[in-house]
């Protein structure tokens, strides 16, 4: 689905919300949608406008919108997102237009919102921000092909890759209750896992806690179970994206997996961004699916769609920091220890589509694809510490002169992601953190 470029893409539109004015991650470009609550009110629909939050349900209230946009703004005045994504690309579109209306400097309607501030804006810094929607089901993706790469050579497994994985988009159902917002602390798990060079298992607290930097998507309009997506419809039912870092227990996956793969390794707890960020937002940032690598096979049929090959891929910055304790007493920041992009994915998010769909399997309102580890080609680039450290044999050096080869208990654990292009205003994602702490007594 292509999307075109329009005014509330145009780098001169300035807000008059001044903070969002050259804001790295929210100027009138982006417009995120995110769920919010503020002095203990009810949760409700908001949009990231600087360091302001843009109340869906005031502005609806003040009958600020018409048409499509008013529909959807009545939908985000509940407590999730679901209402608003089952609705689709249309409403979202029209509301970011009148919403970009509403927020730029110099046009009819901001006179009107402009008036109406105190009652339209909410200081971020005073709003929780909540889980957009609630989650039916969690698929994570394995589509990161130089991460699938690594842990295959982790394994010993000759050759790294499975040899279908060039041909499907490898994925597992995974854990959906367990999925929460940015700024939840996330307990190490107990479970089964091999201690040391031990052959059989004990039980006890995860030794090998690691992060996983991965590309979220939330889907809006769902399909009736039995029929299939076909990859050009593919992008009408993405809603929007996120940041989420899949932690995983690698000490307890590396006992469990075999045969049906993840199990109590993945579900303990994933990370996401509160904000989804919509597919209008991204437009700037589509580029062509890099070309496969010399010998790999053309994906098949229903996977193969040459203007989802021609703009599906995106072209966004990503990475991951960490804060440790130490980092925190000595007064330090968050230090980068990956960058990587989400153009190194080997699967377009409408293959993901296509394919989880191809057998009949229905798609609702609110379900969530991890994209899988995207680790890029180079040390630098990889998305988990067991690249980063190769499985726990190398030391990460940080600024307060620990060291890491796990995440340890008391690490928070920060991705972000930025799209920038010439000629274009630089978005951002705002940030994916949770800090992992002790667990259960074993
Ligand atoms: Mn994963």
């Amino acid at each position: 689905m292509t999307i075109k470029l329009d005014e509330t893409h145009d780098m001169q539109r300035r807000s008059w919300v001044s903070s969002a004015n050259g804001h790295a991650e929210f100027p009138i470009q982006n417009l995120p949608l995110a769920i919010f609550s503020v002095n203990g009110d009810k949760p409700r629909g908001g949009v990231a406008i600087g360091d302001e939050v843009f109340d869906l349900k005031a502005a609806c209230d003040a009958k600020l919108f018409s048409g499509r946009a008013n529909s959807a703004a009545r939908a985000a005045k509940k407590s999730t997102l679901n209402a608003l994504m089952a609705l689709g690309a249309g409403p979202r579109a029209a509301l970011r237009q009148q919403v970009s209306a509403l927020l730029a400097e110099g046009t009819a309607e901001s006179a009107q919102a402009q008036a109406l501030a105190n009652k339209l804006l909410h200081k971020a810094a005073d709003c929780a921000l909540l889980l957009p929607a609630k989650i039916g089901a969690f698929t994570d993706f394995f589509a990161g092909i130089t991460h699938a790469e690594n842990g295959g050579k982790r394994r010993g497994t000759v050759p790294p890759l499975n040899e279908n994985y060039r041909y499907v988009p490898v994925a597992y159902h995974s854990r959906a209750s367990t999925v929460r917002p940015t700024g939840e602390p996330v307990r190490r798990p107990n479970g089964q896992r091999l201690a040391g060079s031990d052959k059989l298992p004990t039980f006890g607290p995860c030794l090998k806690m690691d992060f996983e930097l991965e590309f979220g998507i939330w889907m809006g309009k769902g399909n009736a179970w039995g029929e299939a997506i076909p990859i050009n419809k593919a992008g009408q039912h993405v809603y929007g994206y996120c940041m989420l870092n899949d932690w995983s227990a690698r000490d307890i996956q590396r006992w469990e997996s075999a045969p049906l793969g993840p199990f109590l390794s993945k579900n303990f707890g994933t990370t996401i961004s509160p904000w989804v960020v919509t597919p209008e937002a991204l437009a700037p940032f589509r580029i062509a699916q890099p070309a496969r690598p010399a010998g790999d096979p053309k994906p098949l049929d229903y996977l193969w769609n040459k203007t989802d090959q021609r703009e599906g891929a995106l072209d966004l910055e990503i990475e991951v920091l960490i804060h440790t304790e130490g980092m925190r007493t000595q007064g330090l920041p968050p230090q980068r220890i990956s960058v990587s992009n989400t153009k190194h994915l080997y699967w377009t998010v409408a293959q993901m589509v296509a394919h989880h769909t191809c057998g009949g399997c229905s798609l609702e309102p609110g379900d969530i694809f991890g994209s899988g580890t995207i680790s890029g080609p180079t040390p630098e680039n990889y998305g988990s510490i067991a690249e980063l450290s190769f499985d726990g044999t190398c030391d990460i050096q940080l600024a307060s002169g620990e060291i890491r080869r796990w995440v340890e208990d008391g690490d928070d654990i920060i991705l972000r992601a930025h799209g920038r292009r010439a000629g274009y205003a630089s978005i951002g994602f705002g940030e994916c953190c949770a800090r992992m702490v002790a667990g259960a007594a074993a």
